[in-house]
Parts: C-alpha cells; sequence; structure tokens
C-alpha cells in the first residue's frame, strides 16, 4: 500500500503548526469536496470488498443532516438533551428485537429465565467486543471469584478479542477451526474450558471467510459449564436475520439459541449507519452493568460512565437512529435480498473457475484460494482491473464482502469476465511468486519468531507514516 506522507500536498499547505490566520470556508470546503469526490470514486465503482456497506449517496446526505443537527450535544450530559436518551434506548430496543431477545433461550444458568436484556452502544466492532469481555471480567470477578480469567475464541475470530484480551489482562485461548468448514472444533473449545473461563466465542459470520460456527453446539457446551458464549455478529448481525426471513439457509445464532450471552453487532457495517457507531448486547443486564463504571467522591463532583468512553457525540446516535428508523425491517430486508443474489452470483463466478475453491459454506462474504497457483496472482491482475479484496493468508485466499456497490447492474458480470482473465494470468505465473503474496499472504513454511518480528517492524512504520507530522521547513 503507497500511501503519500503529505497527501494532497499539491494543492493544500501543510500545516506544519495551528495556521495563525483560518482559511476561508468557502475554499476549505472546496478542497475537502474534491478530495472526498476522487476517493469515492475508487468504490463507485463497485469493485471494492466489504467499507461501504450501503454507498448511497442520497442515504448518506440523509444520515449527515441528521448528524448536523445533534454533533455538537454529549450525550453524557442526558438532562440537557432527553432526545439522545430515546436515540439510544431505541438503537438499543431495535437491536435487541432483531436479535430475538425477548426470548426465553432455555432453561438454567446462562439462559434466559427470568433476565432482562440489555445494551450497550459502542464506538465500533472493537469497542463492542472489548465492552463485552469487560463485562464478563468484572461479572465474573463479583460473582464466581474468578482473579485469572480466560476466554476462549476460534482461531477465524476478529482480532478485537486478542486485543481487549491484551488490554484487560485477560488470558485468551485460540481454538484452532475445521479446515473444510472453517468452523470451530467445538471438541477443542470443550477440553479446555476450565474453572477459570469467563465466556467462549462463536462468530456469525467471521470476517475471514463469511461462515457461521456451530453456535447451538457452543450454547450447549456454554450451558453445562457455566461460562459465558460471545456470539460476534458485529458482520453478519444486520444482514443474516434479513438473509434468514428471505429464505436462505442461515442457522440461528441470535437469543433463540439457549446458551447465548451476548452479541457484538455494527450499526456502522450492515446497520447502514455513520462510521462510529455498534451495540453489544446482553441477555442479563447485570453483566453489562458490572462495567459500569463510577466515582463517588472525586472533588470535581459525582461520576458515572456506562463504558470506557467519557463524551459521546449525540450526532451519531441520532444518525444511527436515523438509519435503523427510515429503512426499517422491509429496507433491510430489500438491501439483504440485492446483496445475497448478488453474492451468490459472484460465487457463482467462482465456482465455474476450475482452479479455484471456495472455503466453507459462507452466505454474503466468500473466501477463495486455489490450489494450482498462489491466489495472490488473482490478486495482482484483479488489481490492474480496479478490484480491491481483502487479503488472507494460512492459507492464502482472498475474501469479497458483497456491499450495495456491488449490487449495481454490470458489477457481477465484470466480477465474472475479469476473474477468468485472471485465472488464466495465474496459471500463466503458476511457477513465480505473486507480487502482493509477499505483503498480504502467509510466510512460508508458516510464521517464525524472526518473520513475527520483521513484520511487526513494517507495520510500525506504516502506522508511524498514517500519524506522521510534517517536520519543520
Ligand atoms: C469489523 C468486525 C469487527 C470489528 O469491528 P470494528 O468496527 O472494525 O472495530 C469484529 N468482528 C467482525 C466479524 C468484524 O467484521
Amino acid at each position: 500500500m503507497e500511501v503519500s506522507p503529505f497527501p494532497y500536498e499539491d494543492r493544500l499547505p501543510v500545516n506544519r503548526g495551528l495556521p495563525e490566520k483560518g482559511m476561508a470556508r468557502e475554499d476549505l470546503l472546496e478542497a475537502l469536496a474534491a478530495m472526498a469526490k476522487e476517493e469515492d470514486a475508487f468504490w463507485e465503482t463497485g469493485k471494492v470488498s466489504g467499507t461501504m456497506y450501503c454507498g448511497d449517496h442520497g442515504h448518506y446526505r440523509f444520515l449527515v443532516e441528521a448528524f448536523g443537527l445533534f454533533a455538537h450535544v454529549n450525550a453524557l450530559q442526558r438532562d440537557m438533551c432527553p432526545s439522545v436518551t430515546k436515540f439510544e434506548a431505541e438503537i438499543i430496543a431495535m437491536t435487541l428485537d432483531l436479535l430475538h431477545a425477548g426470548s426465553s433461550g432455555g432453561e438454567g444458568e446462562g439462559a434466559g429465565g427470568g433476565t432482562t436484556p440489555a445494551g450497550l452502544v459502542t464506538s465500533g466492532g472493537s469497542g463492542s467486543i472489548a465492552h463485552a469481555l469487560l463485562a464478563y471480567r468484572e461479572h465474573a470477578r463479583l460473582a464466581r471469584g474468578i482473579t485469572a480469567p480466560n476466554v476462549i475464541k476460534p482461531e477465524t475470530a476478529h482480532p478485537a478479542f486478542d486485543k481487549a484480551c491484551h488490554l484487560f489482562g485477560i488470558e485468551l485461548r485460540r481454538a484452532p477451526v475445521d479446515e473444510a468448514t472453517t468452523r470451530v472444533d467445538v471438541d477443542w473449545v470443550a477440553d479446555h474450558i476450565d474453572g477459570e473461563t469467563i465466556a467462549i466465542v462463536g462468530s456469525a459470520c467471521n470476517y475471514g471467510y463469511g461462515t457461521i460456527d456451530p453456535i447451538r453446539q457452543l450454547g450447549e457446551l456454554a450451558l453445562s459449564r457455566g461460562v459465558g458464549l460471545h456470539v460476534d455478529a458485529c458482520l453478519g448481525g444486520f444482514i443474516l436475520p434479513f438473509g434468514e426471513e428471505l429464505g436462505y439457509d442461515v442457522p440461528a445464532f441470535d437469543y433463540r439459541v439457549p446458551g447465548v450471552t451476548s452479541i457484538s453487532i455494527d450499526t456502522h457495517k450492515y446497520g447502514y449507519a455513520l462510521k462510529g457507531t455498534s451495540v453489544v448486547t446482553f441477555r442479563d443486564k447485570a453483566v453489562r452493568n458490572a462495567q459500569y463504571f463510577y466515582l463517588t467522591d472525586w472533588s470535581g463532583g459525582k461520576y458515572c460512565s456506562p463504558g470506557m468512553e467519557g463524551s459521546r457525540s449525540g450526532g451519531l446516535l441520532a444518525a444511527t437512529w436515523a438509519s435503523m428508523t427510515s429503512l426499517g425491517r422491509d429496507g433491510y430486508r430489500r438491501y439483504a435480498r440485492e446483496i445475497f443474489e448478488t453474492a451468490a452470483a459472484m460465487r457463482a463466478a467462482v465456482a465455474a473457475q476450475p482452479e479455484l475453491r471456495i472455503l466453507g459454506d459462507p452466505t454474503f462474504l466468500f473466501s477463495f484460494t486455489s490450489d494450482v497457483f498462489d491466489v495472490y496472482h488473482v490478486n495482482d491482475f484483479m488489481q490492474t482491473r480496479g478490484w480491491r479484496f481483502n487479503g488472507q493468508q494460512y492459507p492464502n485466499a482472498l475474501h469479497m464482502a458483497v456491499t450495495r456497490p456491488q449490487t449495481r447492474p454490470g458489477v457481477v458480470e465484470a466480477f465474472a469476465a475479469d476473474l477468468a482473465d485472471a485465472v488464466a494470468f495465474g496459471v500463466e505465473h503458476q511457477d513465480e511468486p505473486a507480487a502482493s503474496g509477499a505483503i498480504y499472504g502467509g510466510v512460508i513454511g508458516g510464521m517464525t519468531d524472526e518473520a513475527d518480528d520483521f513484520i511487526k517492524v513494517l507495520m510500525a512504520d506504516m502506522m508511524d507514516s498514517f500519524q506522521h507530522v510534517p517536520p519543520p521547513t
């Protein structure tokens, strides 16, 4: 990835300090509009996997209008803005309803009997996962006296679990997945639960393969062992339920499944809201409340906050609420239909290439590899035609998260045609290394300590360049 350390230096001054005199608003907005237009052109083609879930500028303009009305409001100051309480409460209520939080979820500990479902609006999927793990840690400390907690996740579950465990001093155990199905090995999970396990994890669906872990079996396990089960539906939560309604084969992953105790679900993905919101939901309010923070004797006044954030934007809550209430079930279902149909057509184009192989049994997001050549050859070639996939490793694979921009006329046909050419390119170059494989693909022979150190240095350089401060002239 080539990122200039000073993007747009040709047309805007590089600010090396706070400018003494402000720039005229019109000039500034004109420059910003030009940048946004150029950058949007990249994904408007429909050739970019994921990231632009809605891609409809009319929808974005509407959300921004709702955002703008409350963007200056702090969601901590509820007495001044009861509207924010309405937005947040209803975002949570609508999400709980979508996830069937009212269902009893069977009998016994971890089932729903007598508990009150609850939720928290967070800043994104990572935030939702972090809050869930913090809640489990605190609840297990209070209820079970656990001081050295551990969590078990499928290897395929999002790095946000590793990050949360790193932040909160939780041991993370990574369960292997079945090579063919890419679903977690439930027996391995069962063998590694011990007296300090606070929760196990399943994804619906995972980011890499778009496959859904055996949630029902994980739920039975969680119930029988008295641990929590977090389902990560960050990606699938706002689209799989509508796929199910449309008759696609989507196994139940929500609160209908006994043993499921929390679910993360991203409004800023298939909820079609603005970036910066997600919801973490709990079957039992007591688990959520375990991570509430209080400081009662501060000289600055009594303080409490429901999550890790302090001040939060009322605008994001308004825009998320506006997205959900303007689309309604009907709107979400319509978008889901288009996306599921497009994904099926794109998968068929992959299946038509004998040199390619789809991993597992995915839904709206699919991942493919090749047993004939390094699949990064396909990536190299498809890049020349404007496509942008997400690169995977162990095994090398490419994934396409189908979003609304792919549902536009002609995109599937272009995908099929370009893919056929890309496969021919791969066959032709099968004895050579693929250019992008060196960056995004796995280390041949498996990861080593040396490779790990080397890659971390490259990644640190990359992150430094993103936060790069222009040196004084
Ligand atoms: C995107 C994603 C996350 C993390 O969400 P962020 O919003 O990027 O923090 C977690 N799990 C899955 C499956 C995801 O796709």
